[in-house]
């Protein structure tokens, strides 16, 4: 069983989560709302030491007529906090953890309506968008994956000294060497595999060295696009040939002899046309950077891999040549099988 598939068989359960991913700032967390009570509230408290929060999609938010966040979410691990709720009816104060987990159940409760939820209350709503980018919409992700309701109980993991703890901190701490750790970027991952159908184009590509498909794919209107080249039918290969290309606009448009890109891309497209089947990977680097070669620069390896599910390869190996190995545990760590 995976990582993933652990965590969310363990999130089904109620159990309490770690959600997260390294170089993350903050991580997070998170339990089912919709299946929350006093105990599990008491342990997120005791565990994380930090806030504990209802993440709630907009949708949800919207359904139940929540005020506007006060700001939106500024980097991730900050929260769009809106107005604090309780529940309508069977509470006693709203401060103990049995009447905030009852208004977290009542908030997730798909039928329930803004009439049920009072403001001002006890518990603090925030909204989480999508995709997920970090913990508390990767928590979102797992609920719908679990099967729970879209609402998670959110509390940020904190040190000993009250500052944001980051994923390697909690793994070194032994109160959660058995928490389920639900890694965000495979979450990213699906969720992209599971929209590339709606959000993408898609079109014939007939070049000098192959014929392919391509398929773009770009979360939001202002992100640079990520692009698969799939030539044949990459999903009927037990493990097709992959090349990850990070755009290099000096190297791939003008040929230039500064740096080997256009040769490897050449090289790719006819590595795969020899073997019948494949795909190239045309990516932009995480950060925007200036003109000039950027293929060593981190990509964003969850659209990577969540493109490539998208295109039916789960288990690839990679061309030869290049920085294979950072770029293969990325892939893996988005739940991708590659070939050593
Ligand atoms: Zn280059």
């Amino acid at each position: 069983m995976s990582t993933l598939e652990q965590a969310t068989a363990r999130f089904a359960e109620r159990d309490i989560v770690l959600v997260g991913e390294e170089g993350d700032g903050t991580i997070f967390l998170a339990c089912p709302a919709d299946g929350v009570d006093a105990s599990r509230l008491a342990r997120l408290h005791e565990l994380g030491r930090g806030m504990v929060v209802l993440g709630l999609p907009e949708p949800v938010a919207r359904r139940l007529a929540l005020p506007a966040p006060w700001r939106g979410a500024g980097p991730p691990g900050e929260l769009a906090l809106t107005a604090p709720i309780d529940a309508t009816a069977g509470i006693e104060g709203g401060w103990s953890l049995e009447d905030r987990a009852l208004t977290m159940r009542v908030a997730a409760d798909p039928d329930s309506r803004s009439s049920d939820l009072t403001i001002p209350g006890h518990v603090y709503p925030a909204l989480v968008g999508e995709p997920p980018e970090h913990g508390p919409s990767a928590a979102l992700e797992l609920a719908r994956l679990s099967g729970r309701a879209p609402a998670v109980a959110l509390c940020a993991v904190l040190d000993r000294r009250g500052r944001a703890a980051s994923l390697r901190d909690a793994r070194a701490d032994e109160r959660f060497r058995r928490l389920p750790v639900a890694p965000a970027a495979e979450l990213r991952s699906g969720w992209i595999t599971r929209h590339a159908g709606e959000l993408s184009i898609s079109c014939s590509l007939p070049t000098r060295g192959a014929a392919f498909r391509a398929v773009g794919y770009a979360p939001a209107a202002d992100d640079p696009p990520t692009v698969a080249l799939v030539h044949g039918d990459p999903a009927s290969c037990e493990s097709p040939l992959v090349h990850v290309h990070v755009g290099c606009l000096f190297g791939d448009a003008f040929g230039s002899l500064l740096c080997d890109c256009r040769s490897r891309l050449d090289h790719a497209t006819s590595e795969i046309a020899r073997a019948g089947a494949g795909v190239i990977i045309y990516a932009k680097p995480k950060q925007p950077t200036p003109i000039a070669c950027v293929r060593d620069e981190p990509i964003d390896a969850a659209s990577v891999a969540g493109l490539l599910r998208a295109v039916g390869v789960s288990e690839l190996r990679l061309v030869a040549g290049g920085r294979h190995e950072r770029l293969s545990d990325e892939l893996r760590g988005c739940g991708l099988t590659v070939a050593r």
